[in-house]
């Protein structure tokens, strides 16, 4: 097929195939003969041996964010790692990224003090919250993806890169917390949910942490 033939002589045989740019480069190829608003809709024809086997159904979600991270102006991709500059100038990065990925950790990278125009913007979101103000340790990395198993990964990478380019939206994230008191040993911790709740000082969230229950910790 010409189309074909054409999207493997654009092909920069320079890249490791085994990255995911690869991936993202070779499905641009085989789109390039669309007009440039539309969406991606040809499966790239890649040999076996090359990574990155997606079933049938899943391939119109992996396209969409192949195409995501290969037109937006403020998403970059080299080797296996994919970074996104925030609304608000930040730089974050998803490393490791191939089509078996289905959640992702993001490093907040943020200042413990939220900005005032974001506390601003989240309190109007999500109405005023004492968590707005800060990301504490507990919150400065985030996992990210679908918890849907009918949803392909790639929809489910879109909606990542979407939240990581909206710094209210990744906010909104990482400033669900709540302040919370060990009902055994009383120590007091920062726990993801329950946006707000336990403040001030003495009203925090009962929990039993790990060490009092013998529980591995997990966050
Ligand atoms: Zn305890």
């Amino acid at each position: 097929m010409k189309q074909n033939d054409e999207a493997w002589e654009a092909v920069n045989w320079d890249l490791d195939f085994g990255s995911f740019e690869w991936m993202v480069h070779l499905a641009a190829c085989f789109n390039r003969h669309l007009p440039a608003g539309a969406p991606w809709t040809e499966w790239p024809e890649w040999s076996t041996d090359m990574p990155g086997w997606v079933q049938d159904k899943n391939r119109p979600g992996w396209l969409s964010a192949l195409r995501l991270i290969h037109t937006h102006p403020r998403i970059a991709v080299k080797k296996s790692v994919v970074s996104v500059t925030s609304s608000h100038g930040i730089t974050r990065e998803l490393e490791d990224v191939d089509v078996s990925s289905r959640w992702w950790h993001v490093n907040v990278n943020i200042d413990w003090n939220v900005p005032r125009p974001l506390v601003a913007a989240l309190d109007e979101l999500h109405g005023p919250s004492p968590s707005h103000a800060f990301v504490p340790g507990q919150m400065e990395q985030l996992c990210l993806g679908v918890d849907d198993d009918s949803v392909s990964y790639g929809l489910g990478l879109s909606s990542v890169l979407q939240a990581m380019l909206d710094e209210v939206v990744l906010l909104s994230q990482a400033t669900n917390f709540h302040a919370a008191r060990c009902r055994f040993c009383h120590e007091t911790t920062y726990r993801e949910g329950l946006r707000g709740q336990g403040f001030p000082p003495g009203k925090e969230v009962l929990f039993a942490c790990g060490s009092c229950t013998g529980e591995p910790l997990t966050n």
